[in-house]
């Protein structure tokens, strides 16, 4: 059995190809395309580019070996757990494309292509909100006027889900149920992401509406007074500008002045440049004052997951935040190489068998 996962960046397009061995999935292959640095603009071309890849290179012989398609879909709204690709299904992700204007019409385009190039083949939708689907109501509302929850459905949605709930896995493997009772995942990449979870379950998360919220990011500036963007705004820029500058000019890069890669970051502070002390202390101290958040939120703190390019490599990022959690000691601390791609095919094998 055969399954092949889409991850639709916004100029992207990662695919990696399992196959189903014993009881258990394995990578045959993975692959992304990016134009050589030129933003994908027909993602019809990229999927048929895709299969030519993996037949070419005899990964498979035929397009007919593949027993499902898997895509992560960044925003979901309201879908609790991944599903058969139905129109239902496409009019979401039409739907919250404002949210997420990067991913969705990215993921979009995927859906679309494949539905058309290979009808026969299933397709699942994996939602990287879904897991968040149990955040109660306390935690998702904003204290903004209730009618905008109903109209707007503007709330707390929470991304990085399958990323989230993969390595909390890991982590229950590992140690077992009791040692993860009350977890904090740190889910630290280009974007970044913490979510508490209870039991199991995820009971609160830093991205929000959109996935601008939270802690700081590369090039996102994570929670900051909204009023600066009034502010900027009467001082002459446009919210065209501003949007720009909250997208892709914040976070590490804004503040370091340096670079939104942590790697560059690491090597001006050890050459002691102010700029990255800085931005490593401020980094640091914003996402321990997250996870202290939610310790509250989880009446204590069992564990703490690091994943992801950042949280998986930066040790001296780990240590900084760690020294300030020195009041919970009995905790657990793990660092865990985050699969999303593997956690999206085990979902897609899900609606095959
Ligand atoms: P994405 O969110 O796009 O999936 P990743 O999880 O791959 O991103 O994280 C990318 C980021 O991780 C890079 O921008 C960089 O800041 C950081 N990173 C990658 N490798 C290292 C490393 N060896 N040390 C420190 N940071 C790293």
């Amino acid at each position: 059995m055969k399954i092949l996962v889409l991850n639709a960046g916004s100029s992207s397009l990662k695919f990696e190809l399992f196959e189903k061995k014993g009881r258990s999935l394995h990578s045959i292959t993975e692959e992304a395309f990016d134009n050589h640095g030129k933003p994908i603009k027909n993602f019809k071309k990229a999927v048929a580019h895709a299969m030519r890849f993996l037949t070419h290179n005899k990964f498979i012989k035929h397009h007919t070996e593949i027993d499902g398609i898997g895509h992560r879909i960044v925003h979901g709204g309201h879908h609790t757990e991944s599903e058969i690709v139905t129109m239902n299904v496409i009019a979401t992700i039409k739907k919250f494309i404002p949210n997420a204007p990067l991913h969705n019409p990215a993921n979009l385009a995927c859906i679309l292509a494949c539905k058309k190039l290979f009808p026969r083949i299933t397709q699942v939708a994996v939602f990287d909100t879904a897991f968040h689907h149990t955040i109660p109501e306390k935690a998702y509302l904003y204290g903004l006027p209730y009618s905008f929850y109903k109209r707007f459905g503007m709330r707390k949605y929470g991304f990085h889900g399958t990323s989230h709930s993969y390595v909390f896995e890991q982590a229950r493997k590992k140690l077992g149920a009791r040692a993860v009772r009350r977890t904090v995942t740190c889910h630290l990449g280009n974007g970044c992401s913490l979510t508490a979870i209870l039991n199991g379950k995820a009971i609160d998360t830093s991205m929000g509406f959109t996935p601008l919220e939270g802690v700081p990011m590369g090039t996102r500036p994570g929670d900051f007074d909204p009023a600066i963007i009034f502010y900027l705004h009467e001082k002459g820029y446009s919210f065209a500008k501003i949007k720009d500058i909250l997208i892709h000019k914040s976070g590490l890069r804004g503040v370091s002045e340096l670079s939104s890669d942590m790697r560059d970051i690491w090597a001006a502070y050890k050459k002691h440049d102010n700029r990255a002390v800085r931005t490593l202390k401020w980094f640091a101290y914003r996402i321990a004052k997250y996870i202290g958040a939610y310790a509250v939120a989880l009446g204590g703190l069992d564990c703490i997951v690091f994943t992801a390019g950042i949280g998986e490599n930066a040790f001296y990022l780990r240590k900084m935040v760690l020294d300030y959690l020195k009041i919970f000691p009995r905790k657990h601390v793990l660092v865990i190489h985050t699969d999303e791609e593997l956690k999206i095919a085990e979902e897609t094998l899900k609606f095959i068998r």
